[in-house]
C-alpha cells in the first residue's frame, strides 16, 4: 500500500497542456514582473472571491504582514488571534511590533470562538485575525458583529480556506483587509511561492499595491518605505489556470471528507470535524483527534499512509515566542489539539477507495489496541 498524504498527480495531469501554454505565453512576452498575466489574474480572483480588488503578492505571509501595515497597525497594539494558528499569522503580528494576544478556539470547530474574542479585548486591541482554519470557514457572522460593536479592524488570514463561506459570503470578503496563500500544497496552490489580499477599499488596495512595489507609484518615484513582494507573472499564469477547477476541487475534497466522516464513525476514540452552523469547510485539511495519536500515526506510516501533524507545538509554546512569557497550560485547548490532532490524505483527484482504505486501516489499529 501506498497512499501519500497529498499528491499533485491527478490535478496536474488534469491541467498539464493549459500550463504549458500559459508557460508559453507569458515566456514570448518578455514582461515577467507587473504585467498582463498579474493583472488578469487579481480580477478573476477578486471576481470568485465576490469583492472588488485583489492585490497579488509574494506569499501568505507577507500579504498578512502588509494587510496589517496597510491598516497602520503598529507598536502598542493588541491584535487577537486563535491560540492553535500556524506561525505565519503570530510572525506577521510580530513584523509590525504589535502584540499578538492568543485566544483559544472552539474545540468542536477548531476555529477562533468568538466568545473567547469578547473576553480578550481591552483598550489596546486594535484589529482580530481569524483564521479559517484547515479549510472551514470562522463564524465571520458573530465575528463581524463584536468586531463592529468594539470598532476593531479584522483581517482573515484565508490561506488555508479559498472558496469556504459563513452565510451568503465567502471567506475572503468579510474583513476591512483579507490575506490568503497560494503555497503549492493550499486549496488554490501556484507552482512555487504565492499570496494575496483581497479587499472592498480601494485605499487600502493601492496602499498594498504600493507597498508590495517598493513603495513606488512611479517607477523611481518613492512614496513610502517599502518591500519587494510581488507576485511574478509566471506563477499569475499558473493560477489563473488553476483557479477555474477550485470550485470543483473543493467539492472533490468534500466529498472525500463525506466517506471519511462515515467511515470513521464510533472507531476508536476517533472525533471526526465538526462544522459550525452557517458555515462551510472545503477541507483544506482533513483532522481528526485521538488520544493514541502517535501511536496511530506510527501503525499507519508502517502501512503505507503517509498522515502529517497541524500542528505539533503551538504559537505560545515555540521557542521564538518565548519572550511573550506563557508556558505549558497557557492555553489548554489548543495544547489539547496539538497533542491529539492527526492529519489524513486528501487531494483532488485521491480514490475514494483509497479514503476508504485508510479508514480500513486505522479500524485495525483500534481492534488491535482495544
Ligand atoms: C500557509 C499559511 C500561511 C502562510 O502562507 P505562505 O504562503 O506559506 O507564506 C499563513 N497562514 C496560514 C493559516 C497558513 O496555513
Amino acid at each position: 500500500m501506498n497512499i501519500p498524504f497529498l499528491s499533485f498527480k491527478q490535478s496536474n495531469d488534469l491541467i498539464q497542456d493549459q500550463i504549458l501554454e500559459a508557460f508559453k505565453k507569458v515566456f514570448d512576452s518578455q514582461w515577467y514582473i507587473l504585467g498582463e498575466a498579474l493583472k488578469d489574474f487579481e480580477k478573476q480572483y477578486a471576481d470568485f472571491n465576490g469583492v472588488n480588488h485583489c492585490v497579488g503578492v509574494s506569499n501568505g505571509l507577507d500579504a498578512l504582514h502588509l494587510s496589517l501595515k496597510s491598516l497602520g497597525i503598529g507598536e502598542g497594539d493588541e491584535v487577537l488571534l486563535p491560540s492553535n494558528t500556524y506561525i505565519a499569522t503570530v510572525l506577521a503580528v510580530s513584523f509590525v511590533k504589535a502584540t499578538p494576544v492568543f485566544v483559544e478556539p472552539d474545540r468542536n470547530t477548531y476555529n477562533i470562538c468568538p466568545n473567547n474574542i469578547k473576553k480578550a479585548i481591552t483598550s489596546k486591541t486594535k484589529a482580530i485575525i481569524p483564521v479559517h482554519l484547515y479549510g472551514q470557514c470562522c463564524q465571520m457572522d458573530e465575528i463581524m458583529v463584536i468586531a463592529k460593536e468594539n470598532k476593531l479592524l479584522v483581517i482573515e488570514d484565508n490561506a488555508q480556506a479559498q472558496g469556504s463561506a459563513c452565510g451568503p459570503g465567502l471567506s475572503g470578503s468579510f474583513g476591512d483587509v483579507n490575506a490568503t496563500s497560494f503555497y503549492p500544497g493550499k486549496n488554490l496552490g501556484a507552482l512555487g511561492d504565492a499570496g494575496a489580499i483581497t479587499t472592498n477599499d480601494e485605499t487600502i488596495a493601492l496602499s498594498i499595491r504600493t507597498l508590495r512595489n517598493y513603495g513606488s507609484q512611479k517607477k523611481y518615484f518613492n512614496h513610502v518605505i517599502g518591500h519587494n513582494m510581488r507576485l511574478d507573472e509566471l506563477q499569475a499564469a499558473f493560477l489563473s489556470v488553476k483557479l477555474k477547477y477550485l470550485n470543483q476541487w473543493n467539492l472533490e475534497r468534500q466529498q472525500l471528507a463525506e466517506i471519511y466522516n462515515d467511515t470513521l464513525k464510533e472507531v476508536g476514540d476517533i472525533v471526526t470535524p465538526t462544522i459550525a452552523k452557517n458555515c462551510t469547510h472545503v477541507f483544506h485539511l482533513y483532522v481528526i483527534r485521538t488520544k493514541l495519536r502517535d501511536e496511530l500515526q506510527k501503525f499507519l506510516s508502517e502501512k503505507g499512509i503517509g498522515t502529517l501533524i497541524h500542528y505539533p507545538v503551538p504559537p505560545h509554546l515555540q521557542e521564538a515566542y518565548q519572550h511573550l512569557g506563557y508556558e505549558k497550560g497557557s492555553f489548554t485547548v489548543a495544547e489539547e489539539l496539538a497533542d491529539t490532532c492527526l492529519s489524513l490524505p486528501i487531494w483532488p483527484g485521491m480514490k475514494p477507495d483509497q479514503t476508504v482504505l485508510v479508514s480500513k486501516t486505522i479500524k485495525e489499529f483500534f481492534i488491535s489496541h482495544s
